[in-house]
């Protein structure tokens, strides 16, 4: 197997996407020691139990300590008080990364308290899945999938050479962008689409005239998917609608006005206007399976495992 990328990869937060780094980088040799934290003993014992480190600790200083990678894979509400308890313990020339789905907020949280020589590039890899913890993660959730990389302005170029190279490693494809940009894209990408799903399952939930078994007995296709999305985990969603709250309000605002044409439409009868909107998301529906980001099965919603996705 090749040299490691890394020498001491730091793991800050062992769910989903830090427990698939963790699982990414000892099955392809990325890092030669993985230094793992998380909050509680209960996760930190589970995460031992699963073998995903070389040592274990519930102090983010500890993991911190002499890596050369440390990466927060925590809710992004809580990044600030994480680069708090690193900042003290890194070592120059470290590099200090991150998964947090908003950018913006992540880098005024965290570039204040990093000490000198000590760059932060933060990503996010646009991969998950409604699961959490520990046991929810798995080595191929990058493969083939997105990591955009949002270098702060004066970030060495070393820095980012080596963020890039290690995810490329995890088997992601990497696009570089601001983090204001990555905001704005994915509030009408992902976090308006999730607000939707958390809306219109809350809606069904509220229903007088419709059971909630009923909801449930004949959930066609577009609720089910719904369902899917809306049972993602509340502490991270929470935390991204409330720092990235600019752009998804702008996004929601774009969508409010579209919805109220669409009502119209409905109102007067157009349907040749309803039927040309439907002609052109499926094309890109179609586009997004051109690109390889999503398979083009029919999910009667009873097909074996599904592909993991999302973001
Ligand atoms: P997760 O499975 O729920 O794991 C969260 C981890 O963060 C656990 O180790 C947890 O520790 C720790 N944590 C939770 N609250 C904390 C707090 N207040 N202070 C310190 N540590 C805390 O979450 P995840 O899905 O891996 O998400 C982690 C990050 O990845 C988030 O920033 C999210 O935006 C981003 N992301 C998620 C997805 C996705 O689909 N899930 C996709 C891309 C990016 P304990 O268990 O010990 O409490």
């Amino acid at each position: 197997m090749a040299e490691p990328e890394v020498e001491r990869l730091g793991l800050i937060g062992i769910g989903l996407i830090g427990s698939s780094i963790a699982r990414v980088a000892r099955a392809r040799g990325l890092a030669r020691h993985i230094a793992v934290q998380t909050r509680t003993p209960d996760t930190l014992a589970r995460a031992e139990t699963l073998e995903l480190g070389d040592s274990y600790s519930t102090d983010p200083a500890e993991a911190a300590r002499d890596s050369d990678l440390v990466i927060i894979c925590v809710p992004v509400g809580a990044y600030e008080g994480v680069a708090k308890a690193i900042g003290p313990a890194l070592k120059p020339g470290a590099i200090v990364s991150d998964v947090g789905s908003v950018k913006g907020s992540v880098v005024q949280q965290v570039v204040p308290h990093l000490p000198e020589g000590v760059d932060f590039v933060p990503a996010h890899p646009v991969a998950g899945t409604e699961h959490s913890g520990p046991e929810a993660g798995f080595a191929e959730l990058f493969d083939n999938r997105w990591c955009i990389v949002t270098p702060p302005n004066g970030t060495e170029a070393e820095a980012i050479a080596r963020t890039i190279g290690f995810w490329r490693g995890c088997g992601s494809e990497v696009e570089v962008m601001t983090p204001e940009h990555h905001d704005l894209v994915l509030a009408i990408t992902s976090h308006v689409p999730h607000l939707i799903a958390y809306n219109i399952v809350g809606t069904a939930a509220h229903l007088e005239q419709v059971t909630e078994s009923e909801v449930m007995k004949f959930s066609a296709g577009g609720f089910r998917d719904f369902t899917r999305i809306a049972a993602s985990d509340p502490t991270m969603w929470r935390d991204v609608f409330l720092h990235n709250r600019e752009a998804v309000l702008e996004m929601l605002g774009r969508f409010t006005e579209d919805l109220t044409a669409l009502q119209r439409q409905i109102r007067y009868g157009e349907g040749d206007r309803l039927y040309e909107l439907f002609t052109r998301t499926r094309a890109i529906r179609r586009g997004i399976i051109e690109a390889g980001q999503e398979i083009d099965a029919p999910d009667f919603g009873r097909r074996p495992p599904p592909p993991k996705s999302g973001g």
